[in-house]
């Protein structure tokens, strides 16, 4: 076989691999999985056991309640996934971990340029810390709370990448034009009906004054932004400030158009 362009490939090791594709079957993932536009490989960390009972995790060094994960049951996971032939190299290692790095729309959208990562699942209490150095596994959190497992965390790792690549929802999810790419909440969106029990659709989005809508947009982002996630509008201001103590700029056109319409 000569070189087929590689698609985006994730591959993830698991404990439950029957928990994949799962709800990234459905819906515009799901069709362009099927469509071949990206692709899915859940390996079982099981079939890495060397033991008679397949054993994969042990008490932890030291004591204390639950069980780890070992180091060496995951290191040949580990090995097995990254030797596949048919797969791109040099994929970025992954480890769903509370520890990590709380995952950002700016990595998705380098994860999502990447080849596809591999995605390390863990289970119990976590994995043998030795194998997150051996194999310089990138620790990456879904938020600060506790998971009983990294699987629904790699879905949703997953579903935030495959939603960028090309194809899958055509212009509606590129690039600069997607949510917090400027560092703001999204505006209030509307619909039919124009007045629902008693409430009417903001008049100036019916006005068809684009100049006027993508105003009321931003100035409803701003609001939105500074009230829940005073974090993300202090950092805005920082990026937006051009010299240390300058007023504040905000051009017109920096607002923030919509892009959301995922099924
Ligand atoms: N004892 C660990 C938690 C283990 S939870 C601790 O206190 O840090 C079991 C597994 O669930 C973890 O190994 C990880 O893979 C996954 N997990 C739990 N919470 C997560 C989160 N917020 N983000 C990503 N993965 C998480």
């Amino acid at each position: 076989m000569t070189s087929t362009p590689k698609i985006w490939h994730a591959t993830v090791l698991t404990l439950f691999p029957e928990m994949f594709p799962g709800p990234l079957g459905v819906s515009l993932a799901g069709k362009a999985l099927a469509l071949g536009l990206w692709a899915l490989e859940a390996r079982d960390i099981r079939d890495s056991a060397t033991d008679r009972h397949r054993s994969v995790d042990d008490t932890p060094a030291g004591g204390g309640p639950g069980m780890v994960l070992r180091a060496d049951v995951l290191a040949a996971a580990i090995d097995a996934a990254d030797v596949s032939s048919d797969r791109p190299k040099d994929r970025p290692r992954l480890l769903m971990s509370p520890r990590g790095r709380p995952l950002t729309q700016s990595r998705v959208v380098e994860l999502a340029a990447g080849p596809g990562p591999i995605i390390v699942c863990g289970r119990f209490e976590g994995i043998d810390q030795r194998v997150i150095e051996a194999r310089g596994l990138e620790e990456v959190s879904l938020g600060d709370y506790v998971l009983s497992g990294g699987e629904i965390a790699a879905l949703a790792l997953i579903d935030a990448c495959v939603r960028l690549l090309p194809g899958v929802m055509g212009k509606l999810a590129s690039g600069a034009d997607e949510s917090f790419s400027d560092g703001l909440l999204e505006y209030p969106q509307y619909t039919r009906p124009q007045d629902f029990e008693g409430r009417p659709i903001p008049e100036i989005l019916l006005s068809g004054d684009h100049a006027r809508v993508a105003a009321w947009r931003l100035a409803e982002a701003e609001a939105l932004t500074k009230a829940r996630r005073p974090d993300l509008w202090a950092a805005r201001q920082a990026q937006t400030r051009p010299a240390q103590t300058g007023p504040v700029q905000t051009r017109p056109g920096q607002k923030r158009p919509k892009n959301t319409t995922d099924g």
